[in-house]
């Protein structure tokens, strides 16, 4: 069983696309409520129910959450977001990006870093976050992207600000501790601001890259923007088993949620790597990117600067399917 989760603002609109997908496929799926839906439905943005049904799933399906309704309140949707992918322990997280000659894959740390080190107020009013990681947190994502750089051009980046920060020193003396178990691998590191600067200027000088929380957020939305915009990006979460986590990269883009115009394009890419790297069905993945691509010349969503809904979108991608 797949567990949806539609999420909020486009979200609905954009997963309602991957399940008619799922349906051509065959695929069995659930959805269940999360996010700001699930707040006003339950009180919490991940209830008890819908982390079960998911840490039961094959593989589980996210469509974006977020609302504005809920920025400054003390409950709020990415809080489940975060709560999620801590529980599922899926700690790489796989950002593809291709555009042309552009073949990218960022692999971030997800569940570790600044997002989840120690935080809170001093007695002066001093608000802190705290860039946390143990070893082991860095080993396992880098073997991971190891792995897929061996099975990819053999290129690996590792980034960081080791210039600086003591747990980018560590980042990259654990990294240079692997190099050895993977002789076909070349590795490089560069410091994450020139890793911004030569994605903008060179990105098809990059591989793999590899790198922690903060550095990989910021650097996979650039990526996107560098090959086509973050309705086209899609990710995958992986832990050490199933289920694996899948779900675009951009948010619920309230200033378009419920005109039918966003593209889903990003969830119907994460729906294929939910079938290559959450189910074992490469070539259903591989077919599904097809029909995405023929169906983006067919029928472009307005952010490509076309003028198709996503339902029309998500129809021309069906038809290819066929
Ligand atoms: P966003 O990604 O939602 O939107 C940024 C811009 O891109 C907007 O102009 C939007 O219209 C456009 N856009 C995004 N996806 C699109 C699509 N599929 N088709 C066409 N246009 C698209 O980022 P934001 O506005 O900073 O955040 C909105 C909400 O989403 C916030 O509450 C934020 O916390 C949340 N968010 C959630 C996730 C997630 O669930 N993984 C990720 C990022 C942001």
């Amino acid at each position: 069983m797949i567990a949806v989760l539609p999420g909020d603002g486009i979200g609905p609109e954009v997963a309602r696309e991957a399940t008619q997908v799922l349906d051509l496929l065959g695929l069995p799926w659930e959805e269940h409520v999360f996010g700001a839906a699930a707040i006003r439905a339950t009180g919490a943005p991940l209830p008890d129910e819908t982390l079960e049904a998911c840490r039961l799933a094959e593989a589980v399906l996210k469509a974006p959450v977020g609302d504005p309704e809920f920025d400054a309140a003390e409950i709020r949707p990415e809080q489940g977001m975060l709560r999620l992918r801590s529980e599922l322990a899926v700690f790489a997280n796989l950002r593809p990006a291709k555009d042309g000659e552009i073949d990218v894959l960022i692999v971030r740390e997800l569940i570790g870093g600044l997002y989840y080190g120690a935080r809170g107020v001093r007695d002066d009013g001093t608000v802190f976050d705290t860039c946390e990681y143990h070893p082991s947190q860095v080993e396992r994502v880098a073997r991971r992207a190891f792995e897929l750089a061996r099975d990819r051009r053999g290129h690996l980046t590792s980034v960081d600000k080791a210039n600086v920060l003591d747990t980018s020193r560590l980042w990259r003396r654990v990294v240079n501790e692997l190099a050895a178990d993977y002789p076909g691998v070349e590795v490089e590191h560069m410091l994450v601001d020139n890793a911004a600067m030569q994605l903008h200027s060179h990105p098809t000088r990059f591989d793999v890259i590899v790198t922690e929380n903060m550095f990989g957020d910021i650097l996979s939305d650039l990526a996107a923007a560098v090959t086509g915009g973050l309705g086209l990006a899609p990710s995958a979460s992986l832990g050490e088993r199933p289920p694996g986590l899948f779900e675009p990269v951009h948010g619920s883009a309230p200033d378009i949620a419920g005109r039918g115009i966003a593209n889903p394009t990003a969830m119907l890419l994460s729906t294929a790597l939910m079938l290559e790297h959450g189910l074992g069905r490469p070539e259903d993945a591989r077919r599904l990117r097809e029909a995405v691509a023929l169906g983006l010349e067919e029928a472009p969503t307005p952010d490509l600067g076309g003028t198709a809904t996503t339902a029309g979108l998500g129809a021309a991608v069906r038809s290819h399917l066929t």
